[in-house]
């Protein structure tokens, strides 16, 4: 017999000292196999530990056609990847481009970092990515670029996005740092701006623990941001010539042949995550108060990157029960689960310091308020592992009264 606490451990709550639902790990991240093992062992023998590697090239070429670009542009990392985007793009002080809030801080220091004045304008309360009619009321005669982010993998609207940076002509750049492979009408992004810029840092979903990537399919952009993250130099010019002022944003060897392994079991770990993630949505269509972000895919997102699985959490159709609560009490059943971004980021002080514009952004707000996550490396779990999920949701459910007495 069940009494309404429950006498059975798997009935209680585990943060009440019952037993957690989900007992299993979610999968490891980053994954990595013995041909890393002997691809970083041929880096090591090679000698050739630095950027020269024929590794990078080879990673440079393969990332860019995965993603139907002609050019790619391995750098140390996917802020510096913007730095040099907009700087080739001749972005600089007096210039205003437009960043969404909900993102990593580096979309925005990107563009302080060149001297211009980053402009925050609200997201879409479906997607969270860039309200493309709202950047339109946002555009200036200083306006000359827009970073557009495809935020948790899901394409920001690229038929509008493009249609107005053509009619305004304004740059777009597009922060994939949280997409790779993903696809807009069978397109991949970080094609249909001047740039597209990855990251490959430890939590993205490839990476070599540091590491990005400008794409693009203009030659003269190419090699303008070759030279700045080759010490200004030319290609095919002399080591000691340097013709503008550059930095050193090389990667390596190392980094290259882990990317280069990653790359081609990218495919079939988008198809996982996507299938994952229907299958998510199907289970949490049943439950009120907890809504994916979008709800329902967009058809034109042939391809979600899913770097995370975004949700919001409702805290009224959960009897009032802060988020705060409802997360740590799904934590220890067992579910990484976590809060997201604590606040939109043109709160961070450093912003103070900087010139900024801040439109109104009232559904970014909400949306740090009531945001859930589930890391992408959760989509590649099995079925099973994702019932446990949605087990350890009802059990919350069912016990809401009682998490909502406990004082803090
Ligand atoms: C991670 C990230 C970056 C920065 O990439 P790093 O490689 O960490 O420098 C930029 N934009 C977004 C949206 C990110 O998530």
């Amino acid at each position: 017999m069940f009494s309404r606490e429950g006498n059975m451990s798997h009935d209680r709550l585990a943060i009440f000292g019952g037993t957690p639902v989900v007992s299993r790990p979610a999968p490891a991240w980053p994954l990595f196999d013995d041909k890393d093992r002997v691809a970083l062992n041929e880096v090591l023998e090679s000698r050739v530990w630095g950027g020269y590697h024929e590794a990078v090239g080879e990673l440079e070429k393969r990332f860019a056609a995965f993603h139907g670009a002609e050019h790619g542009i391995a750098l140390a990392n996917g802020t510096v990847s913007l730095e040099i985007a907009l700087t080739v793009s001749g972005i600089g002080p007096g210039d205003e481009v437009i960043v969404p809030p909900i993102t990593f801080v580096a979309s925005a220091t990107s563009v302080a970092r060149v001297g211009a004045t980053p402009v925050f304008v609200d997201v879409d309360t479906s997607t969270i990515n860039l309200n493309p009619a709202l950047v339109e009321q946002s555009i200036t005669e200083r306006t000359r670029a827009i970073v557009a982010v495809h935020f948790a993998g899901h394409p920001v609207d690229l038929d509008d996005v493009v249609s107005l940076c053509d009619r305004h002509n304004v740059v777009l750049i597009e922060d994939c740092a949280h997409a790779h492979g993903a696809e807009w009408q069978e397109q991949r992004i970080g094609t249909f701006g001047s740039f597209g810029s990855f990251s490959f840092q430890a939590s993205k979903n490839m990476t070599a623990g540091e590491g990005g990537m400008l794409i693009t399919n203009d030659a003269n952009l190419a090699e303008r941001a070759r030279s700045i993250s080759n010490q200004g130099r030319r290609t095919g010019g002399a080591w000691y010539e340097h013709q503008t002022l550059g930095t050193n944003a090389r990667i390596t060897g190392f980094q290259a042949v882990l990317l280069l392994n990653q790359l081609e079991r990218l495919p079939q770990e988008l198809k996982t995550r996507m299938d994952r993630a229907a299958y998510l949505r199907g289970k949490l269509s049943k439950i009120s108060g907890l809504v994916p972000t979008p709800a329902t895919l967009d058809e034109r997102v042939t391809i979600h990157g899913y770097h995370l699985f975004s949700m919001k959490y409702d805290s009224s159709a959960w009897s009032g029960l802060p988020r705060e609560k409802f997360v740590a009490a799904l934590q220890s059943e067992g579910v990484p689960i976590t809060t997201g971004y604590p606040h939109p980021i043109y709160r961070n002080e450093l912003f103070q310091h900087h010139p900024t514009v801040v439109q109104p952004c009232p559904e970014a707000e909400a949306y740090c308020k009531s945001s859930v996550w589930l890391p992408h490396n959760t989509l590649l779990a099995d079925e099973s592992w994702l019932d446990d999920v949605v087990t350890a949701i009802t059990k919350v459910r069912g016990a809401v009264e009682e998490l909502s007495a406990v004082r803090d």
